[in-house]
């Protein structure tokens, strides 16, 4: 068997709605009504009052930043562990960067040393919800709102993830959404920027069609065309009403390798927080030196059974693009640099069943029994 790491969900269905808005001509990001309907509905899904369709999570996390007026001189606070994504979005405005090391259980940024990283520049903060499970945002929107911080929601892999039952995208001023082939629910290429703000609405709307002025062509702001297209929008639309269905067997699908995994020395299972409901975008684990073998070389004999693994993000503060901009402050993340190293994914597609499931496991055990001495023995 090959279990790839991810495969995306298309159905008939999804098909038919594409093939229908090709015809309908809503082909460009400007015309039809699949856009405005994908947005009411992904909004409402999210509790939210607007969600602005954009083209990805890349680029919706840029309109953010842009529509909270951040720009040169002022310091964005993100998650380390993440996407580059995150930290391209206040390279391109010009601004600073602090990474903030990881929690070791959730991996999500670490609360405890958010306040000092916290200075007189520090105008918004990034929490990414990482591999599905949700940040503490009821104790982040506390910190930040002392400090008259704008709050920016990377929920690129969490669509539907809940802190205290109530749904991340919502939580801070914007929520950042992406629809990549591997996310949650896809359009192939496409995000949302989510919130309940009219005005920031209404900024997110004008930057993201090259804030189009009156008389039409002229241009009082420099805005982007971050436009998601009609028929990607009628995709979202399909894959939006199967979106509850799939984070149930997410959950189910975490839920096997968790039972198919425990016991295992030096293997670290995801977290889930008891406040928090994760939707194990993908089942993530890190290896421990109790496992015997490092992270690479369990990947290497995986792959050699077919099964195929990502390893974590290199995090923000070693990215060499990001150099220019990093904030001293935010320059060593032991716990993300560590995760680096140790962090990998496993195969996560729906289409997995628990037969799957416990053939990787078996896999892993395997791996681990190569790695270490016979119990009580002595390698020869
Ligand atoms: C995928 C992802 C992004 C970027 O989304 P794209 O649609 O690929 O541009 C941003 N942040 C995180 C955490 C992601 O996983």
């Amino acid at each position: 068997m090959r279990y790839p790491v991810f495969e995306p969900e298309v159905t008939e269905a999804d098909v038919e709605a594409v093939a229908a808005a090709v015809r309908a001509g809503e082909i460009s990001g400007s015309f039809g009504e699949s856009i405005p309907a994908f947005e009411r509905a992904f909004a409402a899904f999210c509790g939210c009052k607007h969600g602005v369709a954009v083209s990805s999570g890349t680029t919706a996390l840029h309109l953010a930043v842009a529509a909270a007026g951040i720009g040169p001189g002022h310091e964005v606070l993100i998650s380390a562990s993440t996407n580059i994504a995150t930290g391209l979005a206040p390279f391109f405005q010009g601004a600073d960067i602090v990474p903030v090391d990881s929690e070791p259980d959730t991996w999500n940024l670490d609360l405890n040393q958010l306040e000092e990283l916290i200075g007189p520049r520090t105008r918004a903060v990034i929490p990414v919800h990482l591999y599905g499970h949700p940040v503490d945002m009821d104790r982040l929107g506390e910190i930040a709102r002392r400090h008259d911080l704008v709050v920016i929601e990377d929920a690129a892999e969490a669509h539907g993830a809940e802190c205290r039952g109530r749904q991340v995208g919502g939580l801070g001023h914007m929520g950042c959404f992406s629809f990549y082939a591997n996310k949650v629910i896809t359009t192939g290429e496409g995000g949302m920027v989510v919130t309940n703000d009219d005005r920031l609405a209404d900024q997110l709307r004008l930057l993201r069609n090259l804030a189009f002025g009156k008389p039409r062509f002229l241009h009082e702001q420099v805005g982007f065309n971050y436009r998601m297209t009609g028929m990607q929008a009628a995709l979202g639309l399909s894959q939006l009403g199967r979106l509850g269905s799939v984070i149930e067997a997410k959950r189910r699908l975490a839920g096997w390798y968790l039972r198919h995994l425990a016991g295992i020395d030096g293997l670290q299972l995801p977290a889930e927080r008891d406040w928090a409901r994760n939707v194990y975008w993908m089942v993530a684990v890190a290896v421990e030196e109790a496992f015997g073998l490092t992270r690479d070389e369990l990947a290497a004999i995986l792959a050699r059974d077919g099964i195929d693994i990502r390893t974590f993000f290199c995090p923000m503060n070693l990215q060499p693009c990001l150099q220019p901009r990093l904030s001293p402050r935010g320059a060593s993340c032991p716990v993300a640099e560590s995760l680096w190293r140790r962090g990998l994914y496993l195969p996560s597609s729906t289409n997995l069943t628990e037969d799957d499931v416990a053939s990787i496991a078996g896999a892993i055990r395997r791996a681990r029994d190569l790695g270490r001495p016979p119990a009580g023995g002595v390698v020869r």
